[in-house]
C-alpha cells in the first residue's frame, strides 16, 4: 500500500477518472469541436443538431453573435460581421494592404503592430474575433459533458507559422482554454484514421475546404509525422464550384440583366444547395424565383462535374508540385486522406483517385476527420491512456537560425526537425575586449539573413572583456510542444544571460513560406557562392584587424622599411579583393598576406616569449591584449 498519495493542486486524486479534453478543428470556414467518450471520438452538436459551427462573428447592436445567426445577418450588416478571420491571424499591419482592398471591413489604423478591424463594438483583433468561435465551442462542450474542461488540442495548417501559431494560442487563451498543444490539421487527419500506429511511408492529405485548398505530403517514421511538402491554393474551394455553378444557372436562364447582389447571393445558396445534394443523387431540381427572375431546371452530376471539372484540374496540378517538391512520386504514396467538405463532391473522390493511383480513405466525415484526430489527441495529453507510448510529434516548417558575421544565416535547429526540440551552439567574440553581442533570430532556408525572415533580436551584454575568441556564448533555441519559439545566451564563465520568447508581430503567408523553400532549392548555388564569399570578406577583415593592431603596438621595432612595405603593398591587395566578388581570390589575397608577415609573426612570438622570460608571466601579457 502506498503511504502516501500526493495530487497535484486542482486535480483528482482518482487516477481512473475520465478526465475531458476536447479537440478543436478552428476552420475557415466551419469550426468543430470533437471528445472521446466511451472510447470514441465523435464531434458535439449544438441545441439544434448541427455539428459545424460557422467560422462566421457578427458585432451586433445586441450583443455578439456567433455562428449560424450571425451568417444570416452577414448580408443586411456586412461590416460588422466577421467571416474567414482565420486568414488575418498572426498577420501584421503591413500584411493586410492587399487583403483590406478586398474585404468589406475598415481596418483601424492605429499605431499598433496588430491590425484591427473597425466595428460598431469597437476595434478587434482577428485574436479576439477567433477567441469568440472558440468561447461558443467551449461552452458547448461545457453543456454537452457537463464538466470541467482540463484543456483543449487546437488544429492549425501545417503552414502557419510561429506568429499565426502564437495568435491561435492567444485566442484560446481569451476564450478561457487551456491549450494542451497546437497540432497540424494534416497530422490531426491521419490520427483519426490510426496511420500513426500503422505502416510506417508517405501520406499525401488532401483538404479542400470551402475557400482553402490545401495538400500536405507528410512522412511517417517511428511515430513522428514528418512535413515533406505543403502546396495549395488559399483562394480555390467549395465556394468556387458554388460560384460556378451559379453562373451556369444564370446562362441556362437566358437573362441578358447584370443579377443584383441580392440575386447573385440567391444562385449561389441554390448552386450550394445542388452541389451537396449531388453527393447523395444523380440529379437535382433547381428553381429560382425572385423578383423578376425566375429559372427551372435540372442538373446531374456529370453535367456539374463538367463545370467543375477544371477546378479540380487545378488542385491535382498542385498535388504534382507538392510530390516534387517532397521528391516523392504517387507510387510512394501509401495513402491518402480526404479532408474538408468539398471532398464529398464524388468527382473530386474520383480525379483524386485517378491521379494518386488508390482509392482515397473517406470513410470518416471529411469535415469531422480532423477534430476527431484533435479530439483523440486531447485524450492522450489529456492522461486518460496512461499506458498509451503515443506521443505525436509535429515538426518545424521553417529552419530557425542565427546572423553570424557577414550576414550570414546558421542554422540551428533544421526545418523538419520533430518538436519539442531544444539545440544549442556555442559562438565566440570577434573582436578584443568586446562585451556584448548582438542576437538576432531568423527563419528561413536561404543562407543570407537578408533572404530569410526577421523573427527576433535581442542583445547580451556585461560581460567580461577577454581577447578575441576567448569569451564562449552559448545560444539555446528551443521550440515548445506547440512550435513556440524561445531562444536565450549565455555566457559561460560569468553566467550571464538574456533571453526572447519570439513572439513576432507578423507572419508569413502560405504562399510567401511555399516561395522561401522554393527559392532556397533554386538559389541553394548561389547562396553557397554568397556564402563562400561572405566567409572569405569576414576572414579577412580578421585578418586585417589583427594586422593593424599588431603593427601598431610593435611594428616600428621589429620591421625593416622594406618589409613595412611589402606588407603594406599585400594588405592593399587584400582589402581591394575583398571588394570583390571572388571568394577564390580573396583567399589568395589573404594567403600572400600571411606569407608576407610569416617573419614578423615569427619576431613577435619571439618577443612575447623574452617578455614572458622578462619576469612576466604569459597571462600577464594576454591580459595586456586585451584593451
Ligand atoms: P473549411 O475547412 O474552409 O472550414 P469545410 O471543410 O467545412 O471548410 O468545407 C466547406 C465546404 O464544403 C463548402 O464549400 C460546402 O459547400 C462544402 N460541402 C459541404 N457538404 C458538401 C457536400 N455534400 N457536397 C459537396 N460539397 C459540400
Ligand atoms: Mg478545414
Amino acid at each position: 500500500m502506498a503511504l502516501l498519495q500526493i495530487s497535484e493542486p486542482g486535480q483528482t486524486t482518482a487516477p481512473h477518472q475520465h478526465r475531458l479534453a476536447v479537440g478543436i478543428d478552428l476552420g475557415t470556414t466551419n469550426s468543430l469541436v470533437a471528445t472521446v467518450r466511451s472510447g470514441d471520438a465523435q464531434t458535439l452538436p449544438d441545441e439544434q443538431g448541427h455539428h459545424l459551427l460557422p467560422s462566421v462573428v457578427r458585432y451586433a447592436e445586441t450583443g455578439i453573435e456567433v455562428g449560424e445567426a450571425a451568417v444570416e445577418h452577414a448580408v443586411i450588416d456586412p461590416s460588422n460581421t466577421i467571416v474567414s478571420v482565420k486568414r488575418l491571424m498572426g498577420r501584421a499591419a503591413g500584411d493586410l494592404k492587399s487583403l483590406a482592398e478586398s474585404s468589406p471591413y475598415l481596418f483601424s489604423t492605429s499605431e499598433s503592430a496588430v491590425p484591427k478591424i473597425h466595428t460598431r463594438s469597437g476595434d478587434v483583433s482577428a485574436v479576439e474575433v477567433s477567441a469568440e468561435i472558440l468561447k461558443t465551442l467551449k461552452a458547448r462542450a461545457v453543456a454537452t459533458l457537463g464538466d470541467d474542461l482540463v484543456g483543449a488540442v487546437i488544429t492549425v495548417p501545417a503552414y502557419f507559422d510561429d506568429a499565426q501559431r502564437q495568435a491561435t494560442k492567444d485566442a484560446a487563451r481569451l476564450a478561457g482554454l487551456n491549450v494542451l498543444r497546437l497540432l497540424n490539421e494534416p497530422t490531426a487527419a491521419a490520427v483519426a484514421y490510426g496511420l500513426d500506429t500503422g505502416q510506417e511511408g508517405i501520406i499525401a492529405i488532401y483538404d479542400l475546404g470551402g475557400g482553402t485548398f490545401d495538400i500536405s505530403i507528410l512522412r511517417l517514421k517511428q511515430g513522428v509525422f514528418e512535413v515533406l511538402a505543403t502546396g495549395g491554393d488559399s483562394a480555390l474551394g467549395g465556394d468556387d464550384f458554388d460560384h460556378t455553378i451559379a453562373e451556369w444557372i444564370l446562362e441556362q436562364s437566358g437573362s441578358k440583366k447584370v443579377p443584383s447582389a441580392s440575386l447573385v447571393r440567391l444562385l449561389k445558396r441554390e448552386a450550394r444547395s445542388a452541389k451537396e445534394q449531388l453527393a447523395h443523387v444523380d440529379e437535382v431540381n433547381i428553381k429560382v424565383e425572385t423578383g423578376d427572375f425566375f429559372w427551372q431546371g435540372s442538373l446531374s452530376r456529370s453535367q456539374m462535374r463538367t463545370l467543375i471539372e477544371p477546378l479540380i484540374k487545378k488542385t491535382i496540378m498542385a498535388c504534382r508540385r507538392s510530390l516534387r517538391d517532397a521528391d516523392v512520386t504517387t507510387e510512394d504514396v501509401l495513402e491518402v486522406v480526404m479532408v474538408g467538405g468539398s471532398t464529398r463532391t464524388l468527382a473530386v473522390r474520383e480525379m483524386v483517385g485517378d491521379f494518386f493511383q488508390r482509392e482515397p480513405l473517406v470513410s470518416i466525415d471529411p469535415d469531422k476527420v480532423v477534430a476527431v484526430g484533435a479530439a483523440l489527441q486531447a485524450d492522450v495529453l489529456a492522461g486518460n491512456k496512461p499506458d498509451d507510448e503515443m506521443l505525436l510529434l509535429d515538426v518545424i516548417p521553417l529552419s530557425l537560425g542565427i546572423e553570424t558575421m557577414g550576414g550570414l544565416a546558421e542554422k540551428i535547429i533544421y526545418r523538419n526537425t520533430p518538436i519539442p526540440v531544444a539545440k544549442a551552439q556555442d559562438f565566440t567574440t570577434y573582436k578584443d575586449g568586446q562585451t556584448a553581442m548582438a542576437v538576432h533570430v531568423v527563419q528561413g532556408e536561404r543562407e543570407l539573413v537578408d533572404d530569410c525572415r526577421s523573427l527576433a533580436r535581442f542583445d547580451l551584454r556585461g560581460f567580461p572583456s577577454h581577447v578575441a575568441g576567448a569569451v564562449r556564448i552559448r545560444v539555446t533555441y528551443q521550440v515548445d510542444a506547440d512550435g513556440l519559439l524561445t531562444v536565450s545566451a549565455r555566457e559561460e564563465n560569468s553566467g550571464i544571460e538574456a533571453s526572447v520568447d519570439v513572439k513576432p508581430s507578423y507572419g508569413l503567408t502560405d504562399s510567401e513560406i511555399e516561395t522561401m523553400l522554393r527559392d532556397s532549392m533554386d538559389h541553394a548555388s548561389d547562396d553557397m557562392h554568397s556564402r563562400m564569399l561572405r566567409e572569405q570578406q569576414v576572414e579577412a577583415e580578421r585578418v586585417v584587424e589583427a594586422l593593424d593592431a599588431a603593427l601598431k603596438k610593435d611594428g616600428d621595432e621589429l620591421l625593416s622599411d622594406e618589409e613595412r612595405n611589402n606588407i603594406a603593398q599585400a594588405r592593399v591587395q587584400l582589402l581591394e579583393a575583398k571588394a570583390g566578388d571572388d571568394a577564390e581570390s580573396i583567399k589568395a589575397a589573404i594567403k600572400t598576406l600571411e606569407s608576407a608577415c610569416a617573419d614578423y609573426v615569427a619576431r613577435r612570438m619571439n618577443s612575447n616569449i623574452r617578455n614572458a622570460m622578462q619576469g612576466h608571466s604569459i597571462n600577464e601579457y594576454a591580459g595586456k591584449d586585451q584593451e
